[in-house]
């Protein structure tokens, strides 16, 4: 069989070599005759595996060390909950920065649990000359005083990436779901970040949390243990069962991002793939991108038909040349090309062969 590139914003890919070593490793694991989900949690080999998999982790990412590293149960909507819970007791007040779909998500979810009135929202993405842009305003300028200020680093149905760090008077939350460790960052800029691990890091249901120590005192409201941040630091995430197979895997994606050079090595790739995906949408006129190229997502690509009448032939045809799962968000509509750190840099090159011909085809 040729080649499958898979190209879903999420469950997304995982890359070859840890999806065959966890193969081989499926049933015994480590020499122990068992798979890794059937031994206890507090077992010594699986203790080992966390410490491993979260010094490589602080590795790859130079967190500092005044920060904690959670593994949370509840992906990226979780923490929309998680830092309203854990940080906007006593009527405290949060600002959200709204850029796309995810952004929009996160701020219903803080009304919902904090109601309107601790909730701020300033929408930073306009449309200029056709292209969404985004723009951050002068946060010192602002009266109000803020427990944080949320952001969407990535919005991943959209196609828009926004900043690495924010000018800002306020402890940074920022969710990473979409872009954590496709690119260097300054972790010291923020005062939390997470991430939903089914893009970078491993299957769904995962999430991880870089939170930093201070930010533990915050007033919290009354909540489930389980999702308390302090609880899960004082249990080394382990409050209850933790998602023992994600976890894993997680661990051997950190392990594979090493082998390949660490972040350095995997951001100068992305930055190649992406260049090549969009130097393809702008030089052919039978496609289009709507977003400004200061903001255009090096992991989402999203670009659209001139002709969407032929969207369903599109996708047909390009699923036979096995270039699979390149349907847009159903709320945007178009094409979506996710092209994660798993994503090798020969699948955006077929993607791009397969636009070109299917253009000339059709022109
Ligand atoms: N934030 C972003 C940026 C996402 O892309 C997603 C999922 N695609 C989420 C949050 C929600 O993640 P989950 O489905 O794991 O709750």
């Amino acid at each position: 069989m040729s080649a499958i590139y898979n190209f879903c914003a999420g469950p997304a890919m995982l890359p070859q070599a840890v999806m065959q070593k966890a193969q081989r490793e499926f049933i015994d694991w480590n020499g122990l005759g068992v798979s890794v989900m059937e031994i206890s949690h507090r077992s010594k080999e699986f203790i080992a595996l966390t410490k491993q998999a979260e010094s490589t982790l602080r590795e790859l990412m130079a967190i500092p060390d005044n920060y904690h590293v959670l593994f949370m149960h509840g992906g990226g909507r979780g923490q929309f909950t998680n830092v309203v819970t854990n940080f906007l007791g006593d009527n405290g007040r949060a600002l959200y920065l709204t850029t796309g779909q995810w952004s929009r998500s996160a701020i219903q979810e803080a009304r919902r649990i904090a109601g309107d009135q601790q909730i701020d929202e300033i929408n930073i993405v306009e449309t200029v000359n056709g292209l969404q842009q985004v723009t951050l305003p002068d946060l010192h300028s602002l009266d109000n005083d803020y427990r944080y200020v949320h952001y969407c680093a990535n919005e991943t149905v959209d196609g828009i990436e926004v900043f690495d760090s924010i000018d800002s008077p306020w402890p940074v939350v920022a969710d990473l779901s979409s872009t954590i460790m496709s690119h260097n960052i300054d972790v010291s800029r923020f005062g939390l970040i997470y991430a939903g691990a089914q893009k970078n890091i491993g299957p769904s249901g995962l999430s991880i949390v870089i939170v930093r120590d201070d930010m533990l005192s915050l007033p919290s409201l009354v909540q489930s243990s389980i999702m308390d941040y302090k609880i899960t630091k004082d249990n080394d995430s382990m409050f209850n069962t933790p998602p023992t197979y994600a976890w894993y895997l997680a661990a051997e994606v950190f392990e594979w991002l090493k082998s390949i050079g660490g972040i350095d090595a995997v951001e100068k790739v992305n930055q190649q793939k992406a260049d090549l995906l969009y130097a393809c949408i702008d030089s052919n006129p039978f496609y289009k991108n709507g977003v400004a190229k200061v903001n255009r997502s090096r992991m989402n690509v999203t670009f659209q038909l001139v002709d969407d009448s032929l969207d369903a032939k599109f996708l047909a045809q390009a699923e036979a040349a096995g270039l699979v799962a390149l349907k847009g968000h159903r709320i945007v509509g178009g094409m979506r090309a996710s092209i994660y750190n798993a994503m090798p840099i020969e699948g955006v090159q077929k993607l791009v062969a397969f636009m070109n011909e299917f253009a000339k085809q059709n022109s």
